[in-house]
């Protein structure tokens, strides 16, 4: 109710000020420009420019005579006076005189002409402006009116909507959202055999990886309204605004069922009720989430998709059978699913004939797939910049590495004793990591600065779906990531701090053997650390005592020390190649993963 009454107070208090402002301009604006215009004057300075002659037209009103000079330029007036020479000496001064012949103006034209129609055309114009301010009340973004109301994007299914060959990759997930798909297309099936679709469907993974797309896709396919909207959306400043929020959007999506709902970030409002922090308009949502799912019927045709990438946060009342009890996994795409996600994306650029996009999807190892449309446009815009019609390979390829470590700095200029510590460093991580698996490392080593901060960039070879990783393997992976401190302690003689990032990759590792793997043989297989944030990062907390702490933190230097050993160990045997390689890498500012082979293996 309260959301019409305040657009009414205001119409209301429009047309008042629109009213006193037409009073104004009437009573004191407008007789005083007409003041403005006229000048006055004592009634000697009209007998003289009446005797210089320097007079023109004059007219004799009720009480006050109006004149012009000779040349008509300015006007005059001044009060009349019984004055009986007045005609002969106007006469004699050659001006045109008259008397005003007084016409009684129609009261009711003076009426009409200067009240009533201002009046009129103002209401009118009060009328339309009140109309949009109405029709915006009712619609999605006026804060002011629509408190309260859901705000929910809604999408009508149109011919040109996201269908599930949009989303490249992602079969696991489009298998579980086909049989929604069904379901919304033919419910009686289900309901024949007593079967319930879940009522809500849970997309977990991380950001970028299509979660939207895939809801969208499937309203798309079932051919019904979508609303969206996201968890963030519902929470306000005041408490229970966003419960009235939810009521409002099930409503809604109650009269158009079926239909879809998706909760984008739904960990905004779903986040765990602990006894240590309060949120009341937090909790008080959830709680209204909450009873709104369990207050239909799991086959009104409404289905709840949310999507979230920190499912570990919610509260295990909305993720219990009957709420959201289907999880969809939507992964970072394989390399297959990297490749078809390229050439979706490909499709809606020129691309040259011959790209080869396996190789592109191999380079672009770990991207996800917002990246990967990410890296289509910047080729596209790479071409477009060097004055081409259609992106090439090379263009596809600069643009990985634009996407994942930033463009190319151009005045930044590495002193050549830098150039040549940052050669030493990247070869020696690739050198060390060759030499323990006999195999290509990298696909490309730069060592051009970039925008990231980045000093050099190493693109590792793409090792294919790997879902398993031996002790042996993560020891190797240890000693790669000393490798390039070995190589600046063993070549310069003097250690920088270009290694920062990878002692802290190399105390990841190490501490997760030991907390999380069960690869320690004093600690064996006990669980001292817990992830959470698994698709943010990956964020650990210890649980363990302050002794175990400790003595986890002695066995992590041990670890990385016996790694960072073995890796001095390979570079000083290797020594003639670490400097042929870092020379190359010098000279050449890029080297290839097969360069790299050659001159290892000559
Ligand atoms: P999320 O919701 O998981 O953060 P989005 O669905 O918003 O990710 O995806 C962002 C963008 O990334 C999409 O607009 C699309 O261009 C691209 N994208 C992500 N995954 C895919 C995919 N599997 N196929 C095609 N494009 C994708």
């Amino acid at each position: 109710m309260n959301e019409v009454k305040k657009p009414k107070k205001q119409i209301f208090t429009f047309y008042i000020i629109v009213l006193c402002l037409i009073l104004f301009f009437n009573l004191f604006i407008m007789p005083s420009i007409a003041k403005a215009r006229v000048k006055e004057v004592d009634y000697g300075t009209f007998i003289s420019m009446t005797e210089e002659q320097n007079i023109g037209l004059v007219e004799i009103q009720d009480n006050q005579i109006v004149f012009t000079d000779k040349a008509q330029e300015k006007i005059y007036k001044t009060g009349l006076m019984d004055d009986p020479g007045l005609t002969e000496r106007l006469y004699a001064s050659g001006a045109t005189f008259s008397r005003e012949i007084i016409e009684e103006a129609s009261p009711i034209a003076t009426f009409l002409f200067s009240w009533v129609l201002p009046i009129v055309l103002f209401f009118v114009i009060g009328q339309i402006i009140s109309k949009q301010i109405m029709k915006k009340a009712g619609g999605a973004n006026s804060m002011m009116f629509n408190m309260g109301k859901s705000n929910a994007k809604v999408y009508v299914q149109s011919s040109n909507g996201i269908k599930f060959s949009d989303v490249a990759g992602e079969d696991e997930a489009k298998e579980s959202l086909t049989e929604i798909v069904d379901y919304l297309h033919n419910p009686r099936k289900y309901e024949e055999i007593g079967a319930k679709m879940p009522k809500g469907l849970l997309l977990v993974g991380p950001p970028g990886t299509g979660k939207t797309m895939l809801a969208k896709a499937v309203a798309g396919e079932a051919n019904v309204p979508f609303f969206s909207m996201s968890g963030s959306e519902f929470v306000e400043m005041f408490v229970g605004m966003g419960a009235s929020k939810v009521r409002d959007l099930f409503k809604q999506a109650k009269e158009k069922a079926p239909c879809i709902i998706f909760i984008d970030e739904i960990d905004a409002i779903g986040q765990k009720r602990d006894g240590m922090s309060r949120n009341d308009e937090r909790e008080q949502t959830l709680n209204q989430l909450l009873t709104e799912m369990d207050g239909f019927e799991g086959n009104t045709g409404v289905i709840i998709l949310a999507a979230t990438n920190r499912p570990e946060t919610l509260d295990p009342a909305l993720t219990r059978p009957g709420r959201f009890d289907r999880r969809v996994p939507v992964e970072l795409p394989d390399l297959k699913g990297r490749e078809e996600i390229l050439r979706v994306h490909a499709k809606k650029i020129k691309v040259e004939p011959g790209v080869d996009f396996t190789h592109i999807a191999r380079m672009a190892s770990g991207a996800s797939g917002a990246e990967l449309a990410n890296i289509v446009n910047e080729a596209a815009l790479r071409a477009v910049r060097s004055g081409r019609k259609a992106a090439s390979q090379a263009d596809l390829e600069e643009s990985i590495e634009v996407v994942i470590a930033g463009y190319q700095k151009k005045n930044a200029i590495l002193t050549d004793k830098e150039k040549l510590v940052v050669a030493y460093h990247e070869i020696g991580h690739a050198l060390v990591a060759a030499k323990q698996t006999n195999s290509a490392p990298v696909q490309k080593i730069t060592i051009v600065p970039r925008t990231s901060g980045a000093l050099g960039y190493t693109m590792q070879v793409d090792e294919g779906n790997h879902y398993l990783m031996t002790k042996e393997e993560i020891e190797n992976k240890i000693a790669t990531f000393t490798g390039g401190r070995a190589a600046e302690e063993i070549a310069i003689g003097s250690i920088t701090t270009g290694a920062s990032n990878d002692i802290e990759q190399a105390t990841k590792l190490a501490r997760a053997m030991i907390t999380r793997f069960g690869m320690n043989d004093e600690f064996g297989m006990v669980a001292l650390e817990t992830v959470t944030n698994q698709y943010l990062g990956g964020d650990a907390s210890l649980a363990c005592s302050a002794e175990t702490q400790s003595e986890i933190d002695r066995k992590v230097v041990e670890l990385i020390k016996k790694q960072h050993e073995k890796a001095v160990e390979i570079l000083t045997e290797n020594r003639r190649k670490l400097d042929e390689l870092a020379k190359y890498l010098y000279e050449h500012e890029t080297i290839t993963g097969s360069e790299f082979m050659n001159i290892l293996n000559s």
